[in-house]
């Protein structure tokens, strides 16, 4: 094989589906990235809110390195203890009570969809299979999640889509208009992070709640970008006191391994049962044993940590000339401007500094160890982007 130009033999043999930013990130350390030619990125991406204790993360390496050197896969039908281990954490600190692992957010979401689907075939028999989401939603890229995901744009390409969803405006009123006896379950991320760092109203969360508990409608929240830390608390449903019957998570929750995990709170204890789902690498005890290492260390000290970074952050942004509005709580962070948000997101490249985007908005997904200094820089690289 002759000699990789990484840009050149990208195009020619990695499928196009993404629109990438001319830059090879080779290394990296903390909250900061290499580039190929050496050159060094302020991380406020965390590759899409997955690096939440940034690159090189001494703890988290070992019990990964650990694990390698003992076994590196072992097929669901034969217990291994990463796997038990992280799922005892996760319902201890959530108060779930069983945990299925998958691979990626939008499986996570898989296993949630026939949960709710199995939970009410059970008790009811068929037909009653129908998912309310919310416009402007986004649980993932298969087929059933592409169907979850409340956004036209997504609806064309793909058909047939899979039957049984229904998108309602994030309003008591948008509910019922998509409620009926057919209806199964809710699923709602709290903030809607792909679609604009959205944040949905916290008296809207709490009558949802009431409103499915009344029915027996599951209430399924997506906290695939904005759990694990993320937004100040563990899960950003924990904000609200909400009580949910299902929790689907992933990103930030391997420490940069592929895992997802959907969490089944008391009514789904018992839904699944074996054959009902399954996954060949779902549970992987390398990506367990990395994500035991995140999540044990997401503690209230680290999370008071992120809402005061978060807070900062946010008041110092809203004072940038050219800012419209400064959206989403803790460290994921949507910024209005008057400008083409990925003008933006290339200028800040430029100059050392990687965000996202989220349709209309800059989206800043920082690690959860940033540092004052490090957010200093950032604010400056913001502020003379945005208000030039
Ligand atoms: C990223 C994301 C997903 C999809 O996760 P993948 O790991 O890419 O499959 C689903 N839901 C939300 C809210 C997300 O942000």
């Amino acid at each position: 094989m002759g000699k990789i130009d990484i840009f050149t033999d990208d195009k020619l043999y990695v499928a196009n589906t993404y629109a990438r930013f001319n830059v090879a990130i080779t290394d990296g350390n903390g909250c900061t990235l290499i580039g190929s030619d050496g050159k060094k990125y302020l991380d406020f991406a965390t590759g899409i809110g997955v690096n939440a204790f940034g690159i090189n993360d001494e703890e988290w390496k070992d019990a990964v390195v650990e694990q390698i050197n003992r076994i590196q896969h072992v097929c669901n039908l034969y217990y291994a203890e990463p796997q038990v281990k992280l799922a005892k954490l996760l319902c201890e600190r959530t108060g779930a009570k069983k945990v299925f692992f998958s691979n990626s957010g939008a499986e996570a979401n898989e296993c949630a969809i026939k949960t709710a689907r199995k939970y009410s075939y059970d008790k009811y028999g068929e037909g009653r299979y129908e998912i309310i989401t919310l416009k402007e939603s986004f649980h993932g890229r298969t087929i059933a999640t592409l169907s979850a995901t409340g956004q036209d744009a997504f609806h064309t390409k793909f058909a047939p889509f899979v039957d049984g969803f229904k998108y309602a405006e994030p309003t008591m009123d948008g509910i019922l208009k998509c409620y009926t006896d057919k209806t199964c379950a809710v699923m709602v991320e709290t903030i809607q992070g792909e679609s604009g760092v959205n944040v949905l109203d916290g008296d809207f969360l709490k009558n949802l709640e009431k409103f499915c508990k009344e029915r027996d409608i599951l209430l399924i929240i997506d906290e695939v970008q904005t759990g694990n830390g993320r937004t100040g608390y563990l899960y950003s449903y924990m904000a609200y006191g909400l009580e949910p019957d299902i929790v689907t998570t992933a990103k930030a929750l391997g420490g940069g391994l592929p895992i997802g995990a959907c969490m089944m709170f008391g009514k789904t204890e018992y839904t699944l049962s074996a054959g009902d789902h399954g996954s060949t690498f779902g549970g992987n005890p390398v990506a367990c044993a990395g994500a035991y290492s995140i999540i044990n260390r997401i503690d209230d000290a680290l999370l008071l940590e992120v809402q005061g970074k978060g807070a900062y952050l946010t008041e110092n942004i809203k004072r940038i000339k050219n800012v419209t509005e400064v959206t989403g709580k803790g460290l994921m962070i949507g910024i209005g401007t008057t400008k083409p948000a990925r003008e933006i997101a290339q200028k800040c490249l430029d100059r050392g500094l990687i965000v996202l985007t989220a349709h209309k908005r800059v989206r800043l997904l920082p690690p959860l160890i940033i540092t004052k200094p490090e957010m200093d820089e950032a604010l400056k690289i913001l502020n003379e982007v945005i208000s030039e």
